[in-house]
């Protein structure tokens, strides 16, 4: 299921271009008067996503902060470019967390909060942990099943498979909560990186963050703490907020959680597993090489939790791979995996380069990006986020 063709080739798109008008629709029925002011810390994909929903929308304003060394010169170039009054690109010296962290503490300053609502200002969130990202996704799996359906793939009520790969949780679960809803889906199949906390949760009923973290071909699956596990943790804690909240409290506490054996009997539809660097990028190329169709890092990591799920299971149920990215998106590790000898290029040589070979065209997002002027140009230190937040808004 490729999720890939919205306006920034990510499956966020499809979120993030409703998300802002769920947002100011719910802002008026509520009587909220203020401007809304979205902070956003991002890897990559969820700043470029964010931005073009948000740009121009009347009511909102959009700061987005990403790694400066840490996204790949594709996704820089698509956040700088980005148009839009209402749109501010800041690169910080720092890393992801450092950027994440900042944003969270923005969110939770009470005197700094106070101040922008008496300029008309308020903060909100364009992560997935907002429930506007995840309702619209609950739909794509809806479609998917009627179109197999439709298609004669299936016959209407017989169960699927969906693959994710998965970083902070919230794909797989509207695939959760589409199933709830009645969709067919016999198993939610969870595909990790090298990062594999879910593979340990899946397999025993423990979360810990204590590990390091590494940096993958999979970037926007580098993630630690998964969000919306915890919507999942309080669905099998038989909506038990106060249960709940105790295993949230020890994983910001002491970074790890156990759950209680009649919590893990409810996970028997979840099957998690990982994929290494290596196998990763065997897959692209076996996949390109064998059925001609060329597949994102993301995708390939489903792809490759999708062969020792069956492996595991012999379960051979109709399943739905779930792709998250364009390969254009990630054109180096993609132009690597095939073919090792051109790493001295440019990225946009090199997606010329993958065009030549599977005769897939280079997407519109890349193109339009490619001699486009250049609008944000602001850099801060880690310590310097707020600041910067005031000097954009006239505080
Ligand atoms: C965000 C993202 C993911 C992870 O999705 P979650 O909903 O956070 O689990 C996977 N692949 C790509 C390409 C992404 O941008």
């Amino acid at each position: 299921m490729e999720l890939f063709h919205g306006p920034t080739i990510a499956f966020k798109d499809m979120a993030l271009s409703i998300l802002p008008h769920l947002m100011i629709t719910a802002a008026r029925k509520n009587q909220v008067k203020e401007e809304i002011v979205i902070l956003t810390a991002t890897s990559g994909d969820t700043g470029k996503a964010a931005l073009a929903g948000f740009a121009e929308v009347e009511g909102t304003k959009i700061i987005v902060f990403y790694p400066k060394d840490g996204v790949s010169p594709i996704q820089q170039k698509q956040m700088v470019t980005q148009k839009g009054a209402n749109t501010f690109v800041v690169g910080i010296n720092g890393n992801f967390d450092q950027a994440q962290t900042g944003v969270k503490q923005m969110f939770s300053n009470q005197a700094l909060a106070e101040e922008m609502a008496s300029r008309g200002y308020r903060f909100s969130s364009a992560n997935s942990i907002n429930i506007g990202r995840l309702v619209p996704q609950v739909a794509y799996y809806v479609y998917a099943y009627g179109q197999l359906a439709g298609q004669g793939e299936i016959s209407v009520g017989e169960p699927i498979n969906v693959v994710v790969p998965t970083g902070n949780f919230g794909n797989i679960l509207a695939a959760y909560y589409a199933k709830q809803m009645g969709i067919p889906i016999a198993r939610l199949i969870c595909a990790s990186n090298e990062n594999k906390v879910l593979y340990d949760f899946f397999g025993t009923g423990t979360y810990d963050k204590n590990r390091e973290f590494i940096l993958t071909s999979s970037p926007s699956m580098d993630i630690l703490v998964s969000s919306n596990l915890e919507r999942l943790i309080y669905q099998i804690a038989g909506q038990d907020d106060e249960k709940n909240r105790r295993l949230m409290a020890a994983l910001s506490e002491q970074g790890n959680y156990q759950i209680s054996p009649e919590m893990k009997a409810q996970l028997s539809d979840f099957y998690g597993n990982f994929a290494g660097e290596e196998e990763t990028a065997v897959r692209i190329r076996e996949l390109f090489e064998k059925e001609d169709y060329l597949i994102d890092p993301h995708t390939a990591v489903a792809s490759c939790v999708y062969e020792k799920y069956r492996k595991d299971s012999g379960d051979s149920v109709k399943t739905v791979i779930v792709s998250t990215a364009s390969p254009y998106k990630f054109t180096r590790s993609v132009m690597n995996a095939i073919d090792g000898s051109l790493q001295e290029q440019s990225d946009f040589a090199l997606a010329d380069e993958l065009e030549k070979r599977s005769k897939v065209k280079v997407p519109k997002a890349v193109e339009e990006i490619r001699d486009a002027e250049i609008l944000h140009k602001t850099v801060c230190e880690t310590d310097e986020m707020e600041q910067t937040v005031r000097e954009f808004l006239g505080l």
